[in-house]
């Protein structure tokens, strides 16, 4: 039995809270894997991120080895194994985007440089903090050490809510439908795209009119959590947290069969996607890393939606580029 080294950053955070008792409680490796669990938090929220650690106590999990509530960044990240990066500046009133990509630059290149300084080499990190691919290209120029292939950004809670829209219009269940993509930025600019989805077996576009993918479907995927906020007074947590976990889970054990998944990762122009920024692609995973799917058809419509992701992600790089 071995123990890894899972480090949450924002851990006292909604999705942080969410995540430090899922993961502490076996449910990303397994209840035959212990857990040295590491909570980063800025030192304003170190008296909330004490209170967590209590009660992660308080839960006697028979997989938790120990627990390390710290708001500095070299002690969370020695020998972490994985790294869920959720802590993010939010979004103040009158904020423009260029600073919110700024402040989130400083926090994200910092824990680039703990990554590379302290982590396992084969470390596997998720970024979740928005804006979330731009802030694992910092990280990942940050760590040169570390290969850039261990960064990503979560695209996974897009990936599920298309699930859950799709099968609910064809009566089916999430797990009847395979072969959906999120191609790009987790933004509104991100493209849900079921031309090579099936349910049953059976091609959606098949099965769904064009006018209700278009008009319906991709919009309420791309303005889902501003739906939520709308209803809850605050952002999804839950259902993110249940995202991060499925992200990492297959990445580590595997995506299943005759399937794939959407995970934003470093570009290698597949797709022409250029090279040097975080974008999601339909990946499958096996022995703990992924693989984008090739040779997929892309039609006009899908062309102009995976480009126009491209020149959000192309122009959020260049607000930052002097910290790359
Ligand atoms: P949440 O836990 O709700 O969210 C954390 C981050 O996840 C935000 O950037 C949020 O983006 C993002 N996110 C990505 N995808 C989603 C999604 N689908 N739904 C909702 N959120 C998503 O924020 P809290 O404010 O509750 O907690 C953040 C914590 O991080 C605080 O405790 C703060 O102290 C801490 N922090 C820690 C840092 C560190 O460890 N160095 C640095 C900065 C902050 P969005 O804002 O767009 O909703």
């Amino acid at each position: 039995m071995s123990i890894k080294t899972i480090t949450i950053t924002g851990a006292a955070g909604q999705i942080g809270y969410q995540l430090a008792f899922r993961i502490a409680s076996g449910q990303l490796l397994g209840q035959e894997e212990k857990i040295n669990l590491k909570l980063l938090e800025i030192p304003a929220a170190l008296d909330a991120l004490n209170g967590v650690a209590m009660e992660l106590d308080d839960c006697a999990f028979p997989c938790l080895e120990t627990i390390t509530a710290t708001d500095n960044a070299s002690v969370a990240f020695q020998d972490c194994d994985y790294a869920f990066l959720v802590g993010a500046k939010p979004r103040g009133p009158g904020m423009e985007r260029s600073d919110l990509l700024l402040g989130n630059a400083e926090i994200f290149s910092a824990q680039g440089k703990a990554i590379n300084a302290y982590a396992n080499r084969n470390i596997k990190v998720l970024v979740v903090g928005n804006p979330a691919n731009t802030n694992a290209l910092i990280a990942m120029s940050n760590a040169p050490e570390i290969s850039p292939n261990s960064f990503t950004a979560m695209m996974r809670l897009d990936h599920n809510r298309a699930l859950a829209q799709l099968a609910a219009k064809t009566d089916a269940h999430v797990t009847d439908i395979k072969k959906l993509t999120i191609w790009g930025n987790h933004s509104t600019m991100q493209y849900p795209d079921i031309y090579h989805a099936t349910v049953n077996d059976q091609k959606v576009i098949n099965l769904i009119s064009l006018d209700w993918i278009k008009n319906t479907f991709i919009p309420s995927v791309q303005q889902r959590g501003a739906q939520i906020i709308k209803l809850r007074g605050l952002s999804s947590a839950a259902s993110a947290a249940s995202a991060a976990m499925d992200h990492v889970r297959d990445w580590v054990f595997g995506t299943a069969d005759n399937n794939w998944i959407s995970m934003a990762i470093p570009s290698d122009g597949s797709y022409g996607i250029s090279e040097g920024i975080i974008y999601s692609f339909p990946v499958i995973c096996t022995n703990g890393s992924y693989e984008i799917v090739q040779a997929l058809e892309i039609n006009e419509f899908s062309e102009i939606c995976l480009k126009a992701s491209e020149a959000e992600l192309l122009e959020e790089r260049k607000a930052i580029e002097h910290l790359l």
